[in-house]
């Protein structure tokens, strides 16, 4: 048998690994989480490993149960071959005992293709088994939304529906989903914040209705399988830089909170971890809780690092719920007032069990470009705004400086050239197979913030239409 997985909001029912991969969002409108954390058994693994060994010690405690060893072997195979170096998520000594971890080379350039590579191939293989389809709906702020497209993109199962928040994400970000042509993606222009598109996803998964009619899933950070898979380069960087004898620091550029809470995942099923550094840009919801227990969304501000302007980080429910003794009643109450009232004072005793994990801290526009010009300037490498927010935070939050810190580089500068450019007076170019990006022509629908306008686009990418 395998674990369980159960709803953060404490009434759906308990499920498996497959049903959790298909269901996305509980049924209780709560998060799956695993009911018990595999220790990690790193025997048999050293510092030479290859990235797709480590991903199978990692995640197979996970998975076993619904899926079969050697096609879970073939999936992680495949999956990571994808990636444009053998290491698949290399390290890139800065100096100082810092390294970038660099998570940008799959198809879309930031670090949502490690995760969502695997969770298209999954989907796949879990719905042949069934012989079922899905719609997946899914919010963007911008890197998400490619990822998936990339990930499910003519794949006769599955019809994919990106809602991305209209004149709020990159060109480039734009480009590389409104670009793709498959008869099964529909991309919407919403006009809204990124909170309302992703507000508009939990009102169609909240809604039996809908769910049942499109057979919705979800592959945004949401999903377990999503932060699952992320577990894997922390424990790889571990591995590398110190054959997971000693600590390693981790700085995280966070938005939705998903990346770093594979981090802790990572700590909890026993890899050897310091600091688990929360970076936010001035959209710094997290950063102000760690500051005074409360939740208070503010409006979001556009920034340089777009993939991070959100005042709602769904994910944190994951960790609310652990630190809450698994308290699904409380933690149902406490996110309905944060989401009907915008602000939430969060019981102390949970506030000072997640202070023992992670320490948080912001980075503005001005410290951003500062960051990333520093960095060019002394190694002549550019870097994205979201990475150099991580560098920012995690430099100006250390402890420690023999203990190694890894800052998590989610995205290539290539994804965003005016900042770079800002920054060092250089254009990043887009690697040799995106150079025809701004030459393609793009597909998307515009509506409006509401339920019945994304449902109209659901049942036209069903239909065919
Ligand atoms: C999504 C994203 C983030 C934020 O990650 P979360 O898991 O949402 O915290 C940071 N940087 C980039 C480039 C991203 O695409």
């Amino acid at each position: 048998m395998g674990i369980e997985y159960l709803s953060t909001r404490g009434t759906a029912p308990a499920l498996g690994f497959g049903d959790a991969l298909l269901t996305g969002l509980a049924a209780d409108g709560g998060l799956y989480c695993p009911a018990e954390v595999p220790e990690l058994d790193l025997g048999g693994l050293d510092e030479t490993s290859s990235y797709a060994d480590i991903a199978l010690v990692v995640m197979w405690p996970y998975v076993e149960g619904s899926i079969g060893r050697e096609d879970f072997t073939d999936i992680v195979e495949e999956t990571y071959r994808v990636f444009r170096h053998q290491d698949v998520v290399p390290l890139v000594d800065l100096g100082n005992n810092i390294h970038l971890l660099d998570l940008s080379l799959g198809p879309t350039l930031a670090f949502k293709d490690v995760a969502l590579q695997l969770v298209g191939r999954l989907l796949d293989h879990e719905l042949a088994m069934r012989d079922e389809r899905v719609t997946v709906l899914a919010a963007t702020s911008g890197d998400t939304g490619s990822a998936a497209i990339e990930a499910l993109k003519n794949r006769d199962r599955i019809n994919i529906v990106v809602l991305h928040p209209h004149g709020r994400v990159s060109d480039v970000q734009r480009r590389q989903m409104t670009t793709v042509v498959a008869p099964n993606v529909r991309n919407v222009a919403v006009d809204g914040t990124f909170d309302d598109c992703q507000n508009l996803v939990k009102a169609a998964f909240g809604n039996p209705q809908h769910r049942a009619e499109f057979g919705l899933a979800a592959v945004n950070s949401i999903n377990w399988a999503r932060v699952m898979a992320q577990i894997v380069y922390y424990v790889s960087a571990s591995l590398r830089l110190t054959r997971g004898q000693a600590p390693v620091s981790f700085s995280v550029p966070t938005g939705n909170f998903g990346n770093i809470l594979a981090g802790w995942y990572a700590k909890q099923m026993g890899n050897s971890t310091g600091q688990l550094i929360v970076a936010s840009n001035r959209n710094d919801v997290l950063t102000r809780f760690f500051d005074t227990g409360s939740l208070t969304a503010n409006q979001v501000v556009p920034s340089l690092s777009p993939s991070m302007d959100i005042q709602i980080s769904s994910n944190f429910e994951r960790i609310l719920w652990e630190a809450s003794g698994r308290d699904g009643q409380t933690i149902a109450t406490l996110l309905a007032q944060f989401q009907s009232e915008g602000d939430v004072e969060v019981p102390t005793d949970w506030v000072g069990a997640i202070r023992a994990d992670f320490v948080a801290g912001r980075a503005d526009d001005e410290e951003t470009l500062v960051e990333m010009r520093r960095v060019y300037s002394e190694i002549g490498r550019q870097i994205d705004p979201h990475t150099a927010v991580g560098l920012q935070v995690g430099r100006s939050l250390r402890v420690d400086e023999r203990e190694p810190l890894v800052v998590l580089s989610t995205a290539s500068p290539a994804k965003f050239p005016d900042a770079a450019e800002k920054a060092t007076g250089e254009r990043p170019e887009l690697p040799s197979f995106l150079s025809e990006l701004h030459q393609r022509r793009e597909h998307f629908e515009r509506t409006t913030a509401d339920l019945d306008a994304v449902v109209d686009q659901l049942r036209a990418v069903s239909s065919g239409r």
